[in-house]
This record gives C-alpha cells, structure tokens and sequence, in this order.
C-alpha cells in the first residue's frame, strides 16, 4: 500500500504514460503505476547505493522486472534514449534539489510532456523553475501526513503568469484554501514572526534589515492570502 502522499502523486501519472520516477528509494511509486495498469512500463532512479539496491529487490519481489527498469544513477542520468519517458515523478527531496536535478540534464526532458513534482520544502523555486522554462502548472495539491505537509506540482509545457503570491502558495491552493493549506501558513507566519523577535535582538546591520523587510514582506503576503 502507497503512503498518502505517493498516492496523490499517483493520481496525477496520465494512463499509459511511461514514467521515470527519480529518487525512487524502494521504487513503491513505479511498482504501484505498473501493478495498477497506469503505467505500461517504468524507470526508477536512484543515485545512492542502498536505496538502489532496495529498489532491485523490491521490483524482483513484485515479479516487474521485464517493466520496470532500475538504474544507479544521478537525477535525470537514468533516463537513456529510447526510453520515451512521458511523465516524470520527483518526491520527497527539498525544492532546490529538484530543480537541481532538472537543470543538470536539460535534453532528458525533450520527450517528456508530464511532470509531477513533490517537494518537501521550498515548493516556491518549483513555481520559478517552472515560470523561467515554459512549463505551466496543470494542477497542485497539498496532503498532510503523519503531521507533515507537502505540496504536489504538476506541470506540463506552455506559459504561464502567476503573482508573487501565487508563486510563494500556488494560484489553486489559494484559490482552494483547504484546511491543510491554512494551517501550513498560519504555521508559517508563526514561525517567521519568532525570527523577526530573534533579529530584533541582534545587532542591526544592513544584511539584518535586508532579512526582516524580507520576512516583513513574505508576512504581508501570505496574511493578504
Ligand atoms: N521518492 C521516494 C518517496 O517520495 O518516498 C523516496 C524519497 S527519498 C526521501 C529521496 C531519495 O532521493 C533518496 O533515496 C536519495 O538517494 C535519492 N536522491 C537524492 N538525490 C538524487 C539524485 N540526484 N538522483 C537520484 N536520486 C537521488
């Protein structure tokens, strides 16, 4: 059984698209796509040793080995020609490394018109990348789990305009404004708030002042919201 929060990344892989899940770990994403006859066939990546080899074992398990493929590899590395990969899955890392890992290999996404994207932290620099390369977001969502948020972006190619605020919270979760959606931003302040407290009690230099008009501004924004 998929965790909440591959579960809605799931829901989001188009019927019978390929797909590369990268940062697989014990790749629970492509074994569920494939065994629920969504995805006709999967790659997943893992750059680090153990998660990869969890993924092997967990693929030979499941009897998938002739649809899914493994790969020890770094980020989009694992995608090799010929593959054509439709839809790509990224969950659970940091905002900045996602978007590390999708400016490393810019030629792996030629084929790819899919990408659904979960990061931890940060969902913010997702909306910038996305922004800057002509991909437009198609749909967002925001889950709880085990007292932790995470946002899912979906994007596919075209252009895009998004506000400031849209970019810090998603235009969809703000128009939703779900229960989830609140209590991370209401955390949030909270939390941006306490740091103001804490500069305020440090020596004013101009970087201080620069960091609070910062946190000042970031505040405004989402209380608008
Ligand atoms: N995607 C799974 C999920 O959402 O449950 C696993 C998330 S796990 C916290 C992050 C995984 O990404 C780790 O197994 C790590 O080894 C892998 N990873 C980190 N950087 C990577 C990269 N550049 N290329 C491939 N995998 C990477």
């Amino acid at each position: 059984n998929l965790s909440k929060r591959l579960e809605k990344v799931a829901s989001f892989v188009p019927k019978g698209a390929i797909v590369a899940d990268i940062g697989s770990d014990h790749a629970y994403l492509p074994c569920y796509l494939v065994h629920n006859g969504i995805s006709p066939k999967a790659i997943a990546g893992e750059v680090v040793k153990g998660p990869y080899q969890s993924a092997v074992k967990k693929v030979r398990e499941e009897g998938l080995e002739h649809l899914i493929t493994v790969r020890l590899a770094d980020g989009l590395e694992a995608i090799e020609d010929g593959d054509q990969v439709d839809a790509i899955t990224i969950a659970g890392m940091g905002g900045p490394l996602i978007v590390s890992i999708l400016e490393k290999n810019p030629d792996k996404l030629n084929s790819v018109t899919r990408l659904i994207l979960q990061p931890n932290t940060h969902a913010k620099v997702i909306r910038e990348w996305a922004l800057e390369h002509q991909w437009r977001i198609l749909d967002e969502a925001i889950v709880e789990e085990d007292q932790k948020i995470y946002e899912i972006i979906v994007l596919e190619r075209g252009p895009m305009e998004l506000s400031e605020a849209e970019i810090l919270m998603g235009k969809k979760l703000i128009q939703e404004k779900s229960e989830v959606f609140l209590k991370k931003w209401t955390h949030e302040v909270k939390h941006w708030k306490q740091v103001l407290k804490s500069l305020e009690k440090a020596e004013q230099t101009p970087e201080i002042e620069e960091k609070r008009r910062q946190i000042l501004h970031q505040i405004a924004l989402v209380e608008e919201v």
